[in-house]
């Protein structure tokens, strides 16, 4: 599969700001620092793309880039970055402010194909599972990708990610991708499953 083109479109701040074309969408989400931007840059194959939207004041908006592919069912869609949750230099104050974007967002997007939460395959914490119980009773059935996994030891890498898929509360047949930008572990599996969603 090729990718024809992924730029960067804009950062909305309010739900009337959200594209009214009807592209397919695909939100990303997960906690700041989980290597969200490095696992859409290397998803997309580009270096900065990601990064290229984080001017101050953007960071807490929904920013859309739109991507281009070979592949039919997945021809044009919106990635969509979410801001990261539970961010310790965000005062609840700002908090308050943006987290009301992201759920009028996920809870009102008649072209949104499904969600990707990120957690980070060594560290999956209360606040990851709290967001996929939530994304859960609001009727999302995310994908979930391990971040990190270069991290893992070989010898500990199968009993972590079992670990995470407990902690997470998985059931057995429900995937956990693990993803390495470093390696590029996972990113086939990803544009798979991705690519299954776009199907369904
Ligand atoms: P974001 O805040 O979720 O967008 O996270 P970033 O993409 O900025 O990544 C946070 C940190 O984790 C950066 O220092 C990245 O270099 C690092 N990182 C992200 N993905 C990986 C990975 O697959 N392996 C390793 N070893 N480090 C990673």
């Amino acid at each position: 599969m090729k990718i024809f083109a992924a730029e960067f479109i804009k950062s909305c701040v309010a739900p009337e700001q959200f594209p009214a074309d009807g592209t397919p969408e695909i939100a990303f989400v997960g906690r700041s620092n989980v290597g969200k931007s490095s696992v859409i840059n290397s998803l997309l194959n580009r270096r900065d793309l990601a990064k290229t939207s984080r001017t101050p004041g953007k960071t807490r908006a929904v920013n859309l880039f739109l991507v281009s592919t070979s592949d039919p069912v997945l021809s044009q869609f919106y990635l969509v970055d979410l801001p990261g949750y539970g961010f310790a230099k965000v005062s609840k104050a700002e908090r308050a402010r943006w987290a009301p974007l992201i759920e009028s967002y996920l809870t009102e997007r008649p072209s949104l194909l499904g969600v990707v939460l990120l957690v980070e395959s060594r560290v999956v914490t209360e606040q990851d599972r709290q967001t996929l119980i939530w994304l859960r009773a609001i009727g999302h059935r995310p994908l979930v990708v391990a971040t990190k996994a270069d991290k893992l030891k070989p010898s500990e890498r199968v009993r972590l990610l079992r670990q995470a898929h407990r902690d997470l509360g998985l059931a057995d047949g429900e995937m956990l991708i693990p993803y390495s930008v470093v390696t590029g572990d996972g990113r086939d599996r990803l544009w798979g499953a991705l690519r299954d969603l776009a199907k369904t």
